[in-house]
């Protein structure tokens, strides 16, 4: 079966972007992939596809403002992304009035799914939002969370949980690595990239081992768990590279791009 000629009827999405994605080793903004990313997801909206956007890097900006060091304790990288957040808005807006699109943003915490009633609003609020032609920008309320129980602390989680619950068809993260590999690529050269996974078995999850960058958070794993989470709510994912934002056109083209987690929706 040709999973990937499925994802042509992909109508609504939610492209997920990490720090590494968005930010330089400094932590200060890579403005080209910033620009590509508005000009893409925009090109989509205009195209009739409804996008969400969930987008990390607050913390990395805030610090980078700060003049610290990415913060480890929990206070400093809530005081981090409260700096942050704002100018992470600050450059969407910049960069998506360039091409005319409105924006919005949406910050979300994990009690929230786990309450009817705010679960509701949130739902409502970015139907609504799709429904005017805005892009929500989504991020974790990291001033309000904590790494500890009961919260995401990564965005891949967090995508996770968007995609499903506005009913997505797919979830593109797009990550420093361009896809889940059958060893790890930074250690040996004879590995290679897994195409597509129709169903997450053990395997899959030991393959996944512990992959993490210097900026953001998360790796493999929490990639995964995103996956199986969404393929049990009838979304399928896609883990691509952030290199060139332009690979999600050519995920929605039906190309062999990254890794293909294949959802109830397309199995
Ligand atoms: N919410 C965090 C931020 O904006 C990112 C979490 C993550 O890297 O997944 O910095």
């Amino acid at each position: 079966m040709n999973y990937r000629e499925k994802l042509k009827d992909c109508k609504r999405i939610v492209v997920k972007v990490g720090t590494t994605s968005l930010t330089y080793e400094n932590g200060r903004f890579n403005l080209k992939k910033i620009d590509r990313l508005s000009k893409m997801l925009t090109d989509l909206t205009n195209k009739g596809i409804e996008t969400v956007l969930v987008s990390s890097g607050a913390i990395a900006i805030g610090a980078e403002k700060l003049g610290l060091e990415r913060p480890r304790d929990i206070v400093g990288k809530q005081a981090a992304s409260a700096v942050g957040q704002a100018l992470l808005m600050q450059m969407y807006e910049k960069f998506f009035s360039e091409y005319n699109q409105k924006v919005a943003q949406i910050l979300l915490t994990k009690p929230v799914f786990d309450a009817e009633i705010k679960r509701r609003n949130a739902l409502n609020t970015i139907n609504k939002l799709l429904e005017m032609g805005v892009i929500p920008i989504v991020n974790e309320n990291d001033t309000i969370s904590t790494d500890e129980f009961n919260e995401f602390s990564d965005n891949d989680t967090l995508s996770s949980y968007v995609a499903a619950l506005i009913k997505s068809d797919l979830l593109v993260i797009l990550s420093d690595i361009d896809g889940m590999y059958t060893g790890d690529p930074n250690k040996d050269s004879n590995v290679e990239m897994i195409d597509t996974v129709p169903k997450i078995t053990d395997e899959i999850y030991s393959l996944a081992g512990g992959s993490s960058s210097r900026l953001g958070t998360g790796g493999m794993i929490t990639k995964v768990k995103a996956a199986d989470y969404l393929g049990k709510k009838n979304v399928s994912m896609v883990i691509a590279s952030g290199d060139n934002p332009d690979v999600v056109y050519d995920i929605l083209e039906g190309r062999k791009i990254g890794t293909l987690f294949v959802g109830g929706n397309i199995g």
